[in-house]
């Protein structure tokens, strides 16, 4: 989801906030942006409003292309120093995208400056690419669940795929070889969907017809869809 608006609630008796993003609940109590780690506590803790307190409803944030993703601390990455962190149900919307100006207003409300935290702001890796890519079409599937994210339970459930320029078989190869290609990779760059863009379409055998555009494509080049129209390129 892209950020278009957002707003703090200020709650009663606690210096948190309510987080309201393009009118979704996204965060109960949420205190300050912290940037200080690779996670950072969406939802803090109900009895002391301290970070760090429990170890529920945490986000990893990445930064890349004047963009900031708010993405789900998946299996590969939570179990940290033997510290289990759950997700924040806000992210049951899927990835958020803040453009880094909504982003450091968001730190400089909450009495938080971006200079302080810009330490440590960590790039998209191929994993994390990845991961951004399984967790879209897992959304798309099933949204606002939180999943497995595995793409085989995503393929378990398909009904087809189609294209312009492609026939079903070749959809599917193209699919299966992309799949396939991510251990190849070493770099990632973030990028959004331009008009002569076209797109590789997942349906899904749901009993609310539903689809992932899994893929977009221009001449020769292929893209993996990460949210809303935001894609990435691996080499
Ligand atoms: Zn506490």
């Amino acid at each position: 989801m892209k950020v278009q608006e957002y707003k703090l609630i200020r709650n009663e008796k606690s210096p948190t906030y309510q987080l309201i993003i393009n009118n979704e609940l996204i965060a109960n109590r949420f205190l300050e942006v912290d940037l200080k780690g690779t996670f950072m506590q969406l939802d803090v803790c109900e009895m002391c409003d301290s970070q760090g307190c429990s170890d529920m409803g945490y986000i990893e944030i990445l930064e890349e292309a004047n963009t900031i993703i708010w993405k789900e601390p998946l299996n590969t990455h939570i179990d940290v120093e033997y510290w289990q962190y759950q997700a924040a149900s806000g992210l049951r919307v899927g990835t958020i995208f803040w453009s880094i100006e909504d982003f450091k207003n968001l730190c400089n409300i909450t009495n938080n400056s971006w200079e302080r935290n810009v330490v440590s702001h960590k790039g998209i890796s191929v994993e994390d690419a990845y991961d951004l890519w399984r967790i879209y079409g897992s959304k798309c599937f099933m949204p606002n669940y939180h999943y497995s994210y595995q793409l085989d339970i995503i393929e378990d459930n398909i009904l087809g795929m189609y294209a312009i320029d492609f026939s079903e078989d070749e959809c599917t190869e193209l699919y299966k070889s992309l799949k396939n290609k991510w251990n190849t990779y070493s770099k990632v760059e973030l990028l959004r969907v331009s008009n002569d863009m076209r797109k590789v379409t997942f349906m899904f055998d749901t009993p609310i017809y539903r689809e992932w555009d899994f893929i977009y494509y221009v001449e020769g080049k292929f893209f993996y869809a990460i949210g809303d129209d935001y894609l990435v390129s691996c080499s």
